[in-house]
């Protein structure tokens, strides 16, 4: 195995325990994935894994299509979402799949995150749409999220959950965060009238900046 292969798995499993840690799982729900650049090959959490348990050696690789090529583990039963997002944005290479309560909350209430704040427009490149219902795991269900992820870095799954998604693990992470946060000032907002929305002029300068300048001084690890 190679050393970026093993690195990878390593940081999924570190990612892994962020996201329960973190609450934006619980118990063995959410999936993360990542793409190793030589092969096209995806690495990817087990199925119902226990995250506090998981080991790089349990996480799984598949080929583009599906079929394993290493690990004895099933891998993830979100892996054709994972897989249908890698096939259209060749920009993502990492995917965080989670519960987290405030996002969910808008899942289920089939309510789109609008474009509302700075932190938010920047890491995703706007506000955070709805996929239309879909049963979890299925290839229904990766379509509809492709669909209305389109561009963005995130997307919500309707009553279901999040998807973020970067160029590396620890972006896909902070992703997940920081909509996470979004749902939650926009049901605070919501109480106090309602968000003012940002224009879509300054949604593009401020993804701008964030994509040509503010992640080259990011450091530090997950
Ligand atoms: P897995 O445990 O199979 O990854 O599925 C969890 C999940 O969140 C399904 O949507
Ligand atoms: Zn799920």
């Amino acid at each position: 195995m190679s050393d970026n292969i093993a690195d990878l798995k390593e940081q999924l499993v570190v990612t892994g325990r962020s996201i329960l840690d973190r609450g934006l799982v619980a118990g063995t729900w959410g999936n993360i994935s990542v793409r190793i650049a030589e092969s096209g090959n995806i690495a990817i959490t087990p199925s119902g894994c226990d995250y506090h348990a998981l080991s790089a050696q349990d996480i799984v690789i598949v080929n583009n299509i599906g079929i394993k090529e290493e690990g004895e583990l099933i891998p993830s039963s979100e892996m054709p979402l994972h897989l249908a997002i890698y096939a259209v944005r060749s920009d993502i290479q990492a995917i965080i799949h989670t519960h987290s309560i405030f996002a969910s909350a808008c899942a289920v209430a089939h309510c789109a995150i609008p474009p509302m704040i700075e932190d938010l427009v920047q890491i995703v490149g706007g506000g955070v749409e709805v996929a239309e219902y879909a049963l979890p795991g299925t290839d229904e269900l990766a379509k509809n999220t492709v669909i209305a992820l389109a561009d963005r870095q995130a997307v919500l799954m309707a009553n279901h959950g999040l998807v973020g998604c970067a160029k590396t693990l620890r972006e896909a992470l902070m992703v997940v965060e920081l909509v996470e946060k979004a749902a939650q000032i926009f049901m605070y907002a919501n109480m106090l009238g309602g968000p003012k929305l940002l224009n879509k002029e300054d949604v593009a300068i401020m993804r701008r900046f964030f994509v040509e300048q503010y992640q080259l001084r990011q450091g530090g690890r997950t």
